[in-house]
C-alpha cells in the first residue's frame, strides 16, 4: 500500500504532481536543489490549488493548509528511505537524471518503485542504472498534471509485469487514466508532438504566419483546445529543445533538428509561461 511518495524535481511538473497527490491524501516528500526553488514551488502550489479548488471535487473539500501539511519540502534525500514510490521530474537532461537515479539507488530501499517522468529519455537506460531495473517504469504525465487524466506509461525493457500493475493501480488511485506503451524515444506523444511544435516554429521563422495565427489554424481548423505554440510555452521552450535534441540523437534522424528560432529564444531566456515570455506574453 503506497502512502508516502518521493517527488524529485519541484519545477513545472514536480510541483503539480506533488499538489495532485496531496489532494488525494498522499504524503509527499518534494525534493529540489535549493531553498529558492522550493519556495517558488510552494508559491506555485498555492496558486494552482486556488484554481484547482474551483474545478476539482477532491480539492474543494481541502484548504491550502491541508495540502501544504501533506508535503515536506526538502533539499536532502533523508526522507527518501521511507518512501515506497518515487516520481522523478528533474530537468530533461540525461546527465542530471543519471546523477539523480544514482543517488536514489543509494538512499531508497530495494523494494522502492521508480517512475521516470520524461518527455523522451529512455526508460530502459534509466533502469540499467539501478540495482533492480525491473522496478523502473516511465510515467509521462500531461501538463497541467491535476487537470489531465492521461498518463502515458512506458514499459522499459526490464520493467516487470508487477511494476506495470503497481504503476497502473497507483495512477488510478488518483483518477489518472494510464495508457501503457513500449519504450522507444519520445514514446507516442512526444515523438509526434515535438515534431509538430518544431515545424510550427519553422513556419514562424520562415515568415509564413504569426504565432497567434499558427495556433488559430490548429484551434479552429482541427479542433485543438490549445495551439502548438501555446502548448510549447506551457511545456517550456527549454524542455522542447532538450526533447528534440534527445530525439535527434536517439534516432539519428535530421527531421528532429531544432529550428534555429527555438534555439535563439531559449538562449534569450524566453522559456514560455514559466519565464513570462515565449511565443506569447505572460507578463500580465
Ligand atoms: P523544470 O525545468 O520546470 O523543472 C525541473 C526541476 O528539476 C528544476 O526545479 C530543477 O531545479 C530540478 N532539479 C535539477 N536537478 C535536480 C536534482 N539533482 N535534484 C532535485 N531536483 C533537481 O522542468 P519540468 O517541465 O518540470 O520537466 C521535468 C521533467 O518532466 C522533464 O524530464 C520533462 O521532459 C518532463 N515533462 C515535462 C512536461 C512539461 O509540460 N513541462 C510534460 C511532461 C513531462
Amino acid at each position: 500500500m503506497i502512502r508516502t511518495v518521493g517527488v524529485v524535481g519541484a519545477g513545472v511538473m514536480g510541483s503539480d504532481v506533488a499538489l495532485d497527490l496531496a489532494c488525494y491524501g498522499y504524503e509527499v516528500v518534494l525534493k529540489d536543489i535549493s531553498e529558492d526553488v522550493l519556495h517558488q514551488a510552494m508559491e506555485k502550489i498555492k496558486t494552482d490549488f486556488r484554481l484547482l479548488r474551483l474545478v476539482k471535487p477532491q480539492a474543494k473539500q481541502l484548504t491550502v493548509e491541508d495540502v501544504l501539511s501533506r508535503i515536506t519540502f526538502t533539499t536532502a534525500y533523508d526522507d527518501f528511505a521511507r518512501v515506497q514510490f518515487v516520481i522523478e521530474n528533474v530537468t530533461e537532461e540525461w546527465e542530471l537524471k543519471k546523477a539523480v537515479f544514482t543517488e536514489l539507488s543509494e538512499v531508497c530501499g530495494l523494494q522502492t518503485t521508480y517512475a521516470v517522468n520524461t518527455s523522451c529519455i529512455s526508460i530502459t537506460k534509466v533502469g540499467s542504472l539501478m540495482p533492480r531495473p525491473e522496478n523502473v517504469i516511465g510515467m509521462h504525465f500531461m501538463n497541467p498534471v491535476p487537470m489531465k487524466e492521461l498518463v502515458e506509461v512506458i514499459r522499459g525493457e526490464h520493467t516487470s509485469d508487477e511494476t506495470v500493475a503497481c504503476g497502473e493501480e497507483f495512477l488510478k488511485s488518483f483518477d489518472k487514466v494510464p495508457v501503457v506503451v513500449n519504450d522507444f524515444p519520445g514514446f507516442v506523444t512526444n515523438r509526434v508532438l515535438m515534431l509538430t511544435i518544431n515545424e510550427c516554429v519553422w513556419t514562424v521563422q520562415d515568415g509564413v504566419a504569426e504565432p497567434k495565427d499558427v495556433d488559430k489554424i490548429f484551434r479552429l481548423g482541427f479542433g485543438h483546445k490549445m495551439g502548438p505554440l501555446a502548448t510549447c510555452d506551457l511545456i517550456g521552450l527549454d524542455t522542447i529543445l532538450n526533447s528534440l535534441l534527445v530525439l535527434q540523437d536517439s534516432y539519428k534522424d535530421p527531421k528532429f533538428r531544432p529550428c534555429p528560432l527555438l534555439v535563439k529564444m531559449v538562449d534569450a531566456g524566453y522559456l514560455g509561461k514559466k519565464s513570462g515570455k515565449g511565443f506569447f506574453d505572460y507578463s500580465k
